[in-house]
């Protein structure tokens, strides 16, 4: 029998309504030519426009109507202008996150033939690692509060949490990624040397999963110095792991230093697959841009990769990858590659070179 998967669509907001399509439509090439049987849902909540209409951004039966999904394509989801940012992310995104334990958060730093690159002398190859970040404690917390508001004595205390669990198991996801490739380093993110407790506690458990994975090179680093090193030496890295704070700049640091932002994809994954995991660009819905379609799609068409090499699919992967190596390197590029193409070109030529 076939492989076959149910996969819930939700474009959200802005750009990710013009950029799901084109993902789609890869996607649908890809299947067509592997044979493998995608259902999807398409679901309009998790947007402003449901905010709009309800008072809300998604209905209290969420997570039954999601009920059999393998997996959520996500677009993007916020439009400042009528909903505040942090309502209409913790009232969507953020309640996959926890609620559906996708405690990995995923990016692959790639430089492409054909894309410009920030950095300078840096060639394809240079540049290809990945960043993990932890999803869903650290330092993202709300432990704390303000004492003697409005004296002269005013103090903010913010806490952390690091579990020992959700610790080893971010930990051990990127062992094994690490173990998967070639190089098999992995860096650790750490800050030991200004903060003095957790960051220390952080270190011995890397160090004593370290003992597991004797075939991986580890090599911690503070990350004032390893962000330098993302711009300065980013052939250096393989695989980095960090803590949610950390990994959250890191892992917008990595694509910028890839050009641009329109490339980058995203994992979040629940890799027990207990709950499905989500796929979405790394870029949010760009209202500056929306509606003239000139949005890149390629990282949301990058995502949907992901989204099939989670299911097993890895053969769909890999050629969704080439075929966005093709387009890059001489197919149509969109404004913010220096092109005048559309949106809907880009899905097109990638679709089209997926099919063979
Ligand atoms: P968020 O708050 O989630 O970061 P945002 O809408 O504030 O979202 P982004 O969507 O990340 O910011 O975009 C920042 C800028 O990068 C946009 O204003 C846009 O010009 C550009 N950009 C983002 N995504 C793309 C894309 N897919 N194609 C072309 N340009 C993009
Ligand atoms: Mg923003």
């Amino acid at each position: 029998m076939n492989p076959s998967f149910k996969i819930a669509i939700i474009p959200g907001d802005g750009i990710g309504k013009e950029v799901i399509p084109e993902g789609l439509r890869v996607l649908d090439a890809a299947a067509k030519r592997f044979d493998i049987r995608l259902e999807y849902k398409h679901i309009a909540w998790a947007s402003c426009d449901y905010y709009a209409q309800t008072g809300k951004m998604m209905p209290d039966d969420w997570k039954q109507q999601l009920q059999g999904c393998d997996a959520i394509y996500f677009g993007a989801v916020g439009w400042p202008a009528t909903v505040p940012d942090h309502v209409s992310l913790w009232g969507s995104l953020l309640k996959f996150r926890r609620e559906f334990d996708q405690y990995v958060n995923l990016r692959p730093v790639r430089l492409f033939e054909g894309v410009p690159c920030p950095l300078a002398n840096r060639k394809p190859g240079d540049i290809d690692f990945y960043v993990v970040r932890e999803n869903t404690e650290g330092e993202y917390t709300a432990i704390g509060g303000i004492m003697y508001e409005g004296t002269e004595r005013e103090l903010v205390l913010q806490q952390s949490a690091f579990s020992r669990r959700g610790t080893d198991r971010i930990l051990k996801y990127a062992f094994e990624l690490a173990q998967s490739r070639t190089r098999r380093r992995l860096t650790v993110a750490t800050k030991s040397n200004g903060i003095a407790i957790s960051m220390p506690w952080w270190d011995s458990r890397a160090d004593n999963m370290a003992k597991s994975y004797p075939d991986v090179a580890v090599d911690k680093q503070h990350i004032d110095i390893l962000a330098a090193r993302f711009v300065l030496q980013p052939d250096r890295f393989d695989v980095v792991v960090a803590s949610n704070l950390f990994g959250d700049i890191l892992s917008d640091l990595g694509p910028a230093c890839t050009g641009t932002m329109g490339l980058a994809p995203s994992a979040n994954l629940n890799p027990e697959r207990i709950f499905p995991s989500l796929f979405e660009p790394v870029h949010g819905s760009a209202p500056d841009i929306y509606g003239k379609n000139i949005a890149n799609p390629i990282a949301m068409i990058w995502s949907g990769a992901l989204m099939l090499d989670f299911l097993g699919q890895r053969a769909a992967h890999d050629a969704i990858l080439d075929a966005i190596k093709q387009v890059l390197a001489d197919g149509p590029r969109t404004p913010d590659l220096g092109g005048n193409a559309r949106t809907a070109d880009i899905g097109i030529a990638i679709a089209a070179a997926v099919a063979g």
